[in-house]
């Protein structure tokens, strides 16, 4: 079986950060990505796209180019479009690439799999013609499609007035912005905005996509709630209570957005600890100052170990590949330590910012707990909200029984997509804490995996 020193799962900033500083410390490293190019989500696409898109995608994403030039200077070894679907807490890791599925083996492996949009299920969110900001930002990057009809943006986070701030200047028609954090989130994150003033720079970049779209004459309405996708055969409007009333926007698309949370599945398939994060609201990999996880040689960064977004993904992949160099025995501590200096400091600086955004871009409560009986919470198996409620009140007490009896998070996506809302659905219904109820035991495979390709594995590096 093909053995490395260490293995990256993940190239976007802290995947790419934390091999190119351990290859250049003299780990034999191999970084696995299912992208076609490095990058990840921020960076997605940057050594491939036309500049005039670059230009537009704004400065913050042309950074990239120096992260994977950087990279590709290494002698870190890149592996992409191969998706891991497996990784057990022997280190054990299952591949798949060009429809091969295939095993390894490493020594260390570091989980750097990012981010996923915060999947919420309003009313009509499964209507053709919903569809998330992120997928909209995906198109925009990798091939620089965007609609042409208009479109309404809703929902809440950054990346929603990032989004919407790139489309205007692609020139895209934005009939309006939503905005569904509830009024009063400004209040609870006000004292955290002393601290968030440490690292202003974000509050201004969000200040000035704010003043500019308002200044394009897009409009804008905040303190929204009640968001439903209405039509037929596709959506053909949104509905939403504002001021008291409610409003209706004709639209032939609505992109949605509700923040984003770790991409935690192949962390919590191995079984390292982890825990529920009130502020965050998701699964958070346990881990030490060095990302290390409770399971010994596997460490979790960036994003896929709690949102911190890209320059704190980077500083902390440069922390796990200098810690990797040590524990492989490439490095002593006092270089370690030495050279991890400047990147503790500048994590921690850049973290100033996250208490404040965490506060005011918090989804309300009842958006997450309380959808109606008829909204599908998971899209694979088509299961209702009042069907998991049925469940809850014939005795099923946690996700992981309401999911034998009612399949749902058992399909494709194996419960990437409704695995959030069942834990906080269940936690309302039950009136307890969501830690109580577990989230879904995940178990591999981790992304979709045909039995004639399980059949079909063999050990990387093995001739077939
Ligand atoms: C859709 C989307 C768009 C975003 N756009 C922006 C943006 O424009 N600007 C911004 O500041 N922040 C953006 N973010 C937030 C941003 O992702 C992070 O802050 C930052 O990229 C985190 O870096 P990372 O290295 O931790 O993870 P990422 O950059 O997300 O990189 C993770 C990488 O792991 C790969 N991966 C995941 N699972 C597997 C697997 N099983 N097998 C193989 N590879 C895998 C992914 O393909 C990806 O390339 C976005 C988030 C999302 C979800």
């Amino acid at each position: 079986m093909a053995h490395h020193q260490l293995v990256i799962i993940g190239g976007g900033p802290a995947g790419l950060a934390a091999a190119t500083t351990a290859a250049n410390a003299g780990v034999e490293c191999l970084l696995i990505d299912e992208q076609a190019s490095p990058g990840g989500q921020v960076y997605r696409a940057i050594t491939d796209i036309p500049p005039q898109r670059a230009k537009l995608l704004g400065p913050d994403y042309q950074y990239g180019r120096m992260l994977v030039e950087d990279f590709n200077a290494s002698k870190a070894i890149h592996q992409p479009s191969t998706t891991v679907w497996s990784l057990d807490a022997q280190r054990e890791i299952g591949i798949l690439h060009n429809n091969q599925a295939a095993l390894l083996r490493a020594d260390r492996v570091i989980i750097a799999t990012g981010a996923m949009e915060r999947p919420v299920p309003f009313a009509g969110w499964t209507l053709p013609g919903v569809m998330t900001a992120g997928a909209g930002q995906i198109l925009l990057k990798s091939a620089g499609i965007v609609p042409n009809n208009g479109v309404v943006v809703a929902g809440s986070g950054p990346l929603l007035l990032l989004l919407a701030w790139q489309y205007m200047h692609a020139g895209v028609t934005i009939n309006a912005i939503v905005d569904l954090s509830p009024k009063r989130n400004f209040w609870t994150a006000l004292p955290h905005l002393p601290r968030a003033l440490l690292a202003y720079h974000y509050l201004i970049k969000g200040l000035k996509y704010q003043l500019e779209l308002k200044k394009a004459g897009v409009p804008f309405y905040s303190g929204v709630a009640d968001l439903c996708a209405l039509g037929k055969e596709s959506i053909e409007a949104v509905e939403f209570t504002h001021n008291g009333g409610r409003k209706r926007i004709e639209t032939p698309l609505l992109m949605s957005h509700f923040g984003v949370i770790p991409d935690s599945h192949l962390s919590r398939s191995t079984g390292c600890h982890h825990y529920w994060s009130p502020s965050q609201l998701c699964w958070r990999a346990t881990i030490d100052p060095w990302s290390n996880s409770s399971i010994e040689g596997i460490a979790v960064i960036g994003d896929s170990a709690g949102i911190g977004g890209a320059v704190a993904a980077r500083h902390a992949g440069r922390l796990a590949g200098l810690e990797s160099a040590h524990l492989l025995g490439c490095i002593g501590s006092k270089e370690r330590d030495e050279k991890a200096h400047q990147d503790r400091r500048w994590l921690a600086e850049d973290l100033h910012v996250r208490p404040f955004l965490e506060a005011l871009f918090r989804p309300a409560p009842n958006l997450l707990a309380e959808p109606e009986n008829d909204t599908l919470i998971c899209r694979c198996e088509e299961i209702t909200a009042g069907t998991i409620r049925q469940a809850i009140e014939d005795g099923h007490r946690d996700p992981n029984q309401i999911k034998f009896l009612t399949r749902c998070g058992m399909g494709p996506c194996q419960g990437r997509q409704c695995d959030n809302a069942i834990s906080q659905l269940v936690a309302h219904e039950l009136g307890n804490d969501i830690e109580k109820n577990e989230g879904y035991r995940i178990r591999p495979p981790i992304r979709p995996l045909t039995i004639e390709q399980l059949a079909d594995l063999h050990e990387a590096g093995e001739a077939k």
